[in-house]
C-alpha cells in the first residue's frame, strides 16, 4: 500500500502498485467509478394492506436510526477516482470486477 501522507516529491502514485506516476508522460490511467445503489422503487402490491406498508416502512426508519448519515450516503452512491500506472490499468481494465 502506498503511504498516505503526500511526500514531497509532487506524486502521484498508482493506487495498485503505488508505482510513481509522471503527469504528461501519457503512462498514467484516471479511472472514475460512479456506483449507485438500484435506484428501482420496491413494488408494493396493490393487495397488501395499508397498515402492513406503514408497518414496512416504521422498519426501515427504525433500522436507519442506527446508522449514522455517511453510511446511508455509502449504501446509495459512491463515487470514487482511482489513478493507475499502464500496467495496472491493463490488468485491471481486463477484470475490473476483479
Ligand atoms: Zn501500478
Amino acid at each position: 500500500m502506498p503511504n498516505e501522507t503526500t511526500s514531497d516529491d509532487d506524486g502521484l502514485l498508482c493506487h495498485r502498485c503505488g508505482a510513481q506516476l509522471t503527469p504528461g508522460e501519457g503512462s498514467l490511467y484516471i479511472v472514475r467509478i460512479e456506483a449507485f445503489a438500484d435506484p428501482t422503487p420496491p413494488t408494493l402490491s396493490r393487495d397488501e394492506p395499508l397498515a402492513d406498508i406503514t408497518a414496512q416502512i416504521d422498519q426501515l426508519i427504525e433500522h436507519m436510526r442506527d446508522m449514522s448519515a455517511q453510511e446511508l450516503m455509502d449504501q446509495v452512491y459512491r463515487r470514487l477516482t482511482l489513478f493507475l500506472c499502464w500496467p495496472c490499468y491493463q490488468q485491471w481494465i481486463e477484470a475490473p470486477t476483479g
